[in-house]
């Protein structure tokens, strides 16, 4: 295996463009990836490492919008300000994220393109409509989490791009993160959900709700909240209508049974209140 550490995000389009073909990895914080070629995994022909692209750690922010670079450390994300008061589910998530040393290690880029369905930062990603930017070998694309993510461990990422930012819209809404693991940290999700919303008066202006590990992907539970904005459903109809966008599977953390009841239950839970 040959490793690389580009300086720009330019090196890096000249050096994955001449290794185009060949098999090649991205390593951010390697909270993935490390373990993995642990457990055996065949290593890459190529390994190329991103931690000197001082272009992807930034987080900058104006009246519109915030954009955080995928380099960015969970810790930061859970520290940072603005993302504590306008985007408090993905506050969250970083705060309930593993432990101390991973959460410096990790980045959101590496959770993003790892693509686990119970991946911790992404039901705040869907819940507040994250837009992604990509750069190649044929200039930078946009486009949306859901397009980005296509299944458990699968993105629309090409071969010689890379995972350059995330955007946010700063819309004020409140937000909310609920992780249920089979601890209280150092815990993989057993189901993890955001809630993004406005209210007036105990009514809902806005509500988007993402949930991760009922499903291949993440899901916002579009039937259930789109009922609930128009006021056409009625608490006893909110289980079937959360049914209807989930397919949780058995799996040595737990069963579709316990996944589907812990999820209606914490969606009652927030709703009711
Ligand atoms: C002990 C432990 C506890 C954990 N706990 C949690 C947890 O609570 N919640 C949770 O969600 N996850 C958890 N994880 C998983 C992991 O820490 C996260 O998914 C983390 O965000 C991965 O980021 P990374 O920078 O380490 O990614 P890496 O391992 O470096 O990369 C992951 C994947 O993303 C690709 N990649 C990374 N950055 C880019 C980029 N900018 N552009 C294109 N491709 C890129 C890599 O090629 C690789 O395929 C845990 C892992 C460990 C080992």
């Amino acid at each position: 295996m040959r490793y690389y550490s580009p300086n720009s995000i330019r090196e890096f389009i000249e050096l994955s463009s001449n290794l185009s073909g060949q098999s090649s990895t991205l390593l951010a914080g390697g909270t993935d990836l490390m373990p993995r070629y642990e457990r055996g995994q065949p290593l890459p022909d190529h390994l190329i490492d991103l931690k000197k692209l001082s272009d992807l750690y930034h987080i900058n922010i104006n009246d519109e919008s915030i954009q955080i670079g995928a380099l960015t450390s969970i810790q930061t994300i859970q520290e940072n300000q603005v993302i504590q008061d306008e985007f408090t589910a993905l506050q969250m998530a970083a705060h309930d994220f593993a432990g101390a040393q991973i959460r410096h290690r990790g980045t959101m880029g590496g959770n993003i393109v790892n693509a686990s369905p119970a991946g911790d930062l992404l039901p705040a990603l869907y819940a507040f409509d994250a837009t992604l930017t990509l750069i190649g070998p044929d200039g930078e694309r946009q486009l949306s989490i859901q397009d980005f993510i296509l299944g458990p461990g699968k993105t629309d990422l090409k071969s010689s791009e890379i995972l350059v930012s995330i955007t946010f819209k700063r819309q004020g809404f409140q937000s909310t993160f609920q992780k249920v693991g089979l601890r209280q940290s150092m815990a993989i999700s057993v189901v993890n959900l955001a809630f993004v919303f406005s209210e007036k008066g105990g009514v809902f202006q806005y509500l988007k709700i993402a949930c991760g590990a009922v499903a291949p992907t993440i899901v916002t539970l579009d039937k259930l909240t789109s009922t609930i904005l128009d006021k056409t459903s009625k608490p006893e109809d909110w289980p079937l209508l959360i049914e209807a966008d989930i397919s949780p599977i058995d799996d040595i953390r737990a069963t579709a049974k316990y996944r589907r009841t812990v999820l209606k239950n914490l969606i009652k839970d927030f709703l009711e209140k």
